[in-house]
């Protein structure tokens, strides 16, 4: 049979025989059949929808075969599938320009790679390079990816299994005023404490050793941090003062999700380096790549950059970023993410934290948002704990499969339940959406005490 003609239960069966899935117990696990998609919603075997609230693993930020994208993959299939990395492609050009043009100051280069955590291994490499120095300082409560580098710079449990690193990564406290690691009651408080801390973490460290300070512009799956203001522009002049290259992750939040091309652009900084995936073609195909700037883009004017891939700046994945770039502009969708997010997002999740005991913090911009549930909102006690599995993680699992009921996946990260649906999704199901979370909430609620 063709793919296509399989059964729910043939499509199950190949999979729980043969798919070796990512981060999971392979026994414990029944991964859901997905039949179909458009726009916001997919659709399982039996016909029943769901209103994609996680946009896959928030990189569907133009939705389930949009018609624009899907069409630019059949014509670049058509002319020219694929193409070697060492040779100019019109299509790769494009978007790189494209990107360039858009990226802050002069990061006027971009280096293609496959995905977001190869993204951040080159960026590292990069500055490694430039700087000559080997160390670099992460966030706890940070994810940059699985392979070897990137592990070791995520600062969440999903590094613990893999270590011990090189040896290379030490971690610090980012601003996180509802959990504050500093004690802080307001957020110039907790900006000012935290760029306090890096600072000693830097002099500690030994600021002749770090080449480079990585970190997300806006915190995503370890909860939606949005950095205070002043924070940022802070790391930027540490980094000026000792000699170290400002690594902006923006493989979630970039091409978007916050309504920007780049979240920095909304924070008034300029990294050296940003690195991005998911959301630059919507994983439509695989890629990711590093954008990078002047100054260090000509150190390797003359000098080789020891680094490639086979698939670096793929054509059938770089004609989708061109038409994410095309729709973005034609259809309005930074505005239109504003918009939504101020608009419809902001009073409805706020106003939760009166009408839900469980709900202990919200806070986000554009279409992402965090949620964060709790037994007892005077200590903050999560509803479930940090890194909980099994019946631990119950509470959560009751309040996702309340979600699932009423027809929305969602995002569930320990005790948050993050709002990231595709950029394009209407405002009416957008309302409809966060009703369903607003009902499946009083199953938190049942829990607290
Ligand atoms: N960086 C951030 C901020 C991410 O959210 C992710 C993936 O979720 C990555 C890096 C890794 O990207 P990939 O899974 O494409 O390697």
């Amino acid at each position: 049979v063709q793919p296509s003609e399989q059964s729910e239960a043939e499509v199950r069966a190949n999979d729980r025989a043969h798919v070796f899935h990512s981060w999971s117990s392979q026994a414990q696990i029944n991964p859901m059949p997905v039949a179909s998609g458009a726009g916001a919603t997919f659709w399982d075997y039996e016909g029943n929808a769901y209103l994609d609230f996680s946009s896959q693993l928030v990189n569907l930020n133009l939705g389930h075969q949009h018609p624009d994208l899907v069409a630019s993959i059949q014509e670049q299939a058509g002319r020219q599938a694929t193409i070697q990395p060492a040779m100019a492609s019109d299509v790769r050009g494009e978007l790189a320009r494209r990107i360039s043009e858009v990226a802050p100051g002069s990061l006027n280069k971009v280096l293609f790679t496959n995905g977001g955590a190869d993204a951040n291994e080159y960026a590292v490499r990069l500055a490694r390079r430039v700087t000559g120095k080997r160390k670099v300082l992460s966030m706890y409560r940070s994810y940059h990816g699985s392979t070897a580098t990137a592990i070791s710079l995520t600062g969440d449990p999903r590094r613990w299994s893999n270590e011990p690193g090189d040896g290379s990564v030490a971690h610090f406290f980012g601003p996180y005023l509802y959990r504050s690691a500093f004690h802080a009651t307001t957020e110039a408080e907790e900006s000012a404490r935290a760029l306090e801390h890096l600072e000693q973490v830097i002099v500690l460290e030994g600021a002749s050793t770090i080449g480079a300070i990585i970190l997300e512009t806006i915190v995503g799956t370890n909860g939606v941090l949005v950095p205070p203001a002043g924070y940022l522009p802070g790391v930027r002049a540490l980094c000026d003062k000792y000699g170290i290259m400002y690594i902006a992750d923006e493989v979630m939040v970039g091409f978007g999700r916050i309504g920007e091309w780049f979240a920095v652009n909304a924070f008034d900084v300029t990294p050296d380096l940003i690195t991005f995936a998911k959301g630059v073609n919507s994983g439509y195909v695989p890629l990711g790549g590093v954008v990078i700037s002047d100054e260090i883009a000509s150190f390797f004017d003359n000098v080789p950059f020891p680094g490639g891939l086979t698939y670096s700046g793929h054509p059938l994945a770089c004609a989708p970023g061109v038409a994410t770039f095309d729709v973005f502009e034609r259809d309005g969708i930074l505005e239109r993410v504003k918009d939504l997010g101020e608009r419809v997002v902001a009073p409805t999740v706020q106003a939760w934290l009166a009408s839900h005991p469980s709900v202990g913090d919200v806070r986000g911009t554009g279409l992402f948002w965090a949620i964060e549930l709790v037994l007892d909102k005077a200590t903050g006690e999560p509803l479930v704990p940090f890194n909980a599995a099994g019946a631990d993680a119950a509470p959560m699992n009751a309040v996702a499969a309340a979600c699932k009921a009423a027809g929305l996946w969602p995002f569930v990260h320990f005790n948050r339940l993050h709002i990231a649906p595709p950029l394009i999704i209407s405002e009416e199901d957008l309302v409809r959406g966060l009703a369903i979370i607003d009902e499946a909430l009083t199953v938190a609620d049942g829990y607290v005490v």
